[in-house]
C-alpha cells in the first residue's frame, strides 16, 4: 500500500525540549489543514508557520507548535510530508499523533518511512540500509561509514561498474541480433577481455576494502599460542593491563580459555589465551586442548609466544609448523633472561612479565594500518552487499576465463548479465526488467 497516509512520532518518546510527529503521503496537506490554527494548503513547500494544534471536535488548542511542509517530490520520501514539531512531552506529542491518526493518517511501521524513500526511488537500497546503520551506531567508525553510504557512496561504487558491465552486454546482444546495425561497435573477445579484466581487478579493490571495513568494525581474533610456562597468561595480562588471567609457574594451569578485548591505535583484537596445546594425560587439560585447537582454527591472528631462556624445542616448532601461512607473529618473551641474545629476523622480543611488550604492539598497529587508513574511502557495508559483490566477481572471473579460452560472445553474455545483475542487487535494483528497460534505452532501434 504506497499510496496511504502514514504518520508517526519521529524523534525518542521522553519529556525533552522538542518532539516531531512527522505525516507521508497524499493527504498529509489536508490532514494537517484540519489540525493547524492557520492554512496549510497555501502554506509553500519547505517553509515553517507558527500556530496551535486546535482540537477539531473540541475546539480547543492542545499545543502552541511550528508546522513545516514538504511538497513531493523534493521530500525525504517523495510524498507530500508535513512535520509538526511540538512542545516534548510524552502526553502531549502521543495527544497530537492521536488527532492526526483520528483525521485519517494510518499509523507507520517501523522504517516505512525510510522504505517508502527506497519504494519511491529517493534513494538506493544501501542507503536505507546506512540510514539504519546511522541510527544503530554506537562508535565514531561506524557512524562515519554510515554517513558515508547515507550520501550513496556504495551507489558511487558500484555504479561505474555496473554502467559499463551494460554497455558491453547491450552491445553484444546488438551485434548479435542486428548484425548489420552500423552504429553499434563489433566487439571481439580481444576486445571485450581487457576490459573484464579491469573490472575483475576493480572488484577485488572493493572486496578488499569490504573485508578492511568489517575487520575494523568487528576487531580480529587473536590466539595467544605457546607451550606451556612460556608467558602466555602474562602477555595477555599485560596486553589487558589487567590480572583477568591467571598466571601460574605450574606448566598447563591456564585449563580453560581466558578472553579479553583490547582497542589498539589501528585495530580492536579479541584475545584468547589458550591452553598450552600439548601432550598430556590429565582429562580436564585434554578438554583446554581442544577447545584451544578450535580457537586456533578460527584465529585471524596469532600470537606464538616462545621462552628466549629456553633452547627451542620440538614441542615449539610443532606449534611454528601448525601455524606456517598463517597470520602470526612470532614473540620471544623473557628477553630479561637472556640479554645477549639477538633478536631473530621476523621476530618480537618482549618481557611480559614487567609489561614491556611495545614492539609487539608497534607490530600489531603497523600490521592493521592499511586496513585502518581505508575508512576514510568509501565501501561496502554489510554482509548482504558483500556477499553480491563476491557472487558478481565471481560470474565476472567466469568471463574473462571464457574470453581468454576464446569463447563466443554470446556464452560470456551470460556470465556478464549475472555479474550485472548482482551488482545492481546490491543497490536493490535488480529485476529482468530492469536490464531489459536498460538495454532498451541504450539503443533505440525502433522495433
Ligand atoms: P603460560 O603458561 O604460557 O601462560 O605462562 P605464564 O604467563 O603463566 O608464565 C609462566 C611463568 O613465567 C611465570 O612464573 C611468569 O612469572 C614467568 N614469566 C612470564 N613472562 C616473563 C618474562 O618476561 N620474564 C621472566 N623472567 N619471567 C616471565
Ligand atoms: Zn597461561
Amino acid at each position: 500500500m504506497l499510496n496511504d497516509t502514514i504518520a508517526a512520532i519521529s524523534t525518542a518518546l521522553q519529556d525533552g525540549a522538542i518532539s516531531v510527529i512527522r505525516i507521508s503521503g497524499p493527504d498529509s496537506l489536508a490532514i494537517a489543514g484540519r489540525l493547524f490554527s492557520r492554512r496549510v494548503d497555501d502554506q509553500p513547500t519547505h517553509t515553517v508557520r507558527y500556530g496551535y494544534i486546535i482540537d477539531p471536535i473540541s475546539k480547543e488548542a492542545v499545543d502552541e507548535v511550528l508546522l513545516t511542509v514538504f511538497r513531493a517530490p523534493k521530500t525525504f520520501t517523495r510524498e507530500d510530508v508535513v512535520e509538526i514539531s511540538g512542545h516534548g512531552g510524552r502526553y502531549i506529542t502521543r495527544r497530537i499523533l492521536a488527532l492526526v491518526l483520528a483525521e485519517g493518517a494510518r499509523l507507520a511501521d517501523p522504517g516505512e518511512f525510510t522504505r517508502r524513500a527506497f519504494l519511491n526511488g529517493r534513494i538506493d537500497l544501501t542507503q536505507a540500509e546506512a540510514v539504519m546503520d546511522m541510527i544503530d551506531a554506537d562508535s565514531s567508525q561506524q557512524a562515519q561509514l554510515a554517513i558515508q553510504g547515507i550520501r550513496g557512496s556504495i551507489r558511487r561504487l558500484i555504479e561505474p561498474l555496473s554502467e559499463a558491465l551494460l554497455n558491453i552486454i547491450a552491445n553484444i546482444e546488438v551485434n548479435i541480433d542486428y548484425p548489420e546495425y552500423e552504429d553499434a561497435e563489433q566487439l571481439t573477445w580481444e576486445s571485450v577481455l581487457p576490459q573484464a579484466r579491469s573490472w575483475l581487478i576493480r572488484m577485488d579493490e572493493i572486496l578488499q576494502r569490504a573485508e578492511s571495513g568489517r575487520i575494523m568494525k568487528k576487531g580480529v581474533k587473536t590466539v595467544i599460542l605457546g607451550k606451556p610456562n612460556v608467558g602466555k597468561s602474562s602477555l595477555l595480562n599485560a596486553l589487558l593491563e589487567e590480572d583477568k588471567a591467571i598466571v601460574t609457574e605450574i606448566a598447563g594451569t591456564t585449563r580453560d580459555l581466558v578472553e579479553g578485548e583490547i582497542h589498539l591505535r589501528n585495530v580492536t583484537l579479541h584475545l584468547i589465551d589458550t591452553a598450552g596445546i600439548h601432550q598430556t594425560e590429565d582429562r580436564v587439560e585434554q578438554i583446554g586442548i581442544e577447545r584451544s585447537m578450535k580457537a586456533l582454527e578460527e584465529a585471524e591472528l596469532i600470537l606464538i609466544v616462545l621462552d628466549a631462556s629456553r633452547p627451542q624445542d620440538d614441542e615449539d616448532r610443532r606449534l611454528l609448523d601448525l601455524t606456517e601461512g598463517r597470520n602470526r607473529i612470532v614473540v620471544i618473551n623473557k628477553k630479561d633472561l637472556a640479554p645477549q641474545a639477538e633478536d631473530r629476523s621476523g621476530t618480537i622480543s618482549i618481557c611480559a612479565a614487567q609489561n614491556q611488550i611495545e614492539p609487539l604492539i608497534d607490530q600489531i598497529n603497523q600490521r592493521y594500518e592499511h586496513h585502518h587508513a581505508m575508512l576514510e574511502l568509501p565501501s561496502l557495508a554489510n554482509e548482504r552487499q558483500i556477499a553480491l559483490a563476491r557472487q558478481a566477481r565471481q560470474s565476472m572471473a567466469q568471463a574473462v576465463n571464457a574470453l581468454q579460452d576464446g569463447a563466443e560472445l554470446d556464452l560470456v553474455t551470460i556470465d556478464l548479465q549475472a555479474a550485472y545483475m548482482a551488482l545492481k542487487e546490491i543497490v536493490g535494483e535488480a529485476s529482468r526488467e530492469d536490464l531489459l528497460d536498460a538495454l532498451f534505452s541504450k539503443f533505440c532501434l525502433g522495433k
